[in-house]
């Protein structure tokens, strides 16, 4: 088959993904782990993806394959998916089951984790293995290029909107707004919250407006309200005091991001008044099924540019310029 191959990690200007032949990879059967194939139709370009390629994340599987928004068709069942049942394959690839984590419903935090397109072997492919018990079934309703974004970016998204707090008539602020925000704010516009979006790129404030913000600015530019809570999706620790200070007493801000760049030195003043900083690390299999059970029901339309398989050193570039419109979707033909 063919996949992307990161040699070793370098900006992507100097394209460090080779497309190129490897093996197909086997499904292991074991009783605990059963894996399936799955033939690839698309797989979502997340900015996580961006810090593996680039090497912001340590290398954790030698000439890795990344991508983890996985939309597909099984080919190879297990014992509870059968063949040609289309599923999405998420960041969490497994966790250990095991660890204090695993066993208090917080495996999001598991001790052995493996993620897709990290430790392991990802979507840009033609086909890839995950374990069935790591994988959702998805609904008809949406197509293999819209479901993608919804693996990563919508998933974590709604974690990290869980974790704020926010319930009807909130003000909620969204710091960044590409694939993970112009879907979260699908949710809370569901959910009756107000958005205030804080984001550098003009279109990008053009988008949040179009999905119900009530205000778009500057990243750094104070929105008109004191928020109840708000969420950083932009990579940018500079951004964490600006955020601090437009929050209410008792406000919390969550950090949406796997890696940031430092986070300047701050007064106490900001934080002091109970508000709370809160990082998001990965997610659980129930915040993948509740989600995509909300994001069907409202039903959640994702804005995605799609590239070919090939050209996902083009897309990641084209991402980290943020020259995407909502996110960026490889498709197989
Ligand atoms: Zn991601
Ligand atoms: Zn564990």
């Amino acid at each position: 088959m063919l996949a992307c191959v990161l040699k070793s990690p370098a900006p992507v200007e100097t394209a460090p993904l080779e497309w190129r032949e490897v093996a197909r990879p086997e499904p292991r059967t074991g009783l605990q782990d059963a894996e399936v194939l799955i033939r690839v139709r698309a797989c979502g370009v997340c900015r996580t993806d961006l810090h593996v390629v680039e090497g912001e994340l340590p290398v954790r599987k030698p000439n890795v394959t990344p991508g983890h928004q996985v939309v597909g068709v099984v080919e190879k069942g297990g014992r509870t998916i059968a063949a040609g049942t289309r599923v999405g394959v998420p960041w969490l690839h497994r966790t250990c089951g095991e660890c204090e984590f695993c066993r208090s419903g917080r495996e999001n935090l598991c001790d052995r984790p493996e993620f897709t397109g990290w430790t392991v072997d990802g979507g840009f492919a033609e086909y890839l293995v995950a374990p069935e018990a790591f994988v959702y079934p998805l609904p008809e309703s949406v197509s293999d290029a819209a479901a993608a974004p919804l693996l990563c970016a919508g998933i974590i998204g709604f974690r990290c909107l869980r974790l704020a707090e926010v319930s009807r008539g909130a003000r909620l602020g969204l710091y960044g707004f590409g694939a993970a925000a112009h879907v979260a704010i699908q949710v809370a516009r569901h959910w009756g919250v107000e958005v205030y979006a804080a984001t550098r790129e003009e279109r990008h404030r053009r988008l949040a407006l179009e999905l119900g913000a009530e205000w778009a600015g500057a990243a750094d530019a104070r929105p008109p309200e004191q928020l109840d809570a708000a969420i950083m999706f932009a990579p940018a620790g500079e951004l964490v005091p600006p955020a601090l200070e437009a929050l209410k007493k008792g406000g919390r801000l969550i950090l949406g991001g796997i890696h940031m760049s430092p986070i300047p030195s701050l007064p106490y003043s900001l934080l002091y008044q109970e508000r709370v900083l809160r990082s998001v690390a990965n997610n659980t299999r129930d915040d993948g099924r509740d989600f995509l059970k909300v994001a069907a029901e409202i039903p959640v339309r994702t804005e995605f540019e799609t590239f070919a398989m090939r050209d996902a050193n083009c897309a990641l570039r084209t991402l980290k310029q943020d020259g995407v419109r909502g996110a960026a979707v490889l498709v197989n033909d």
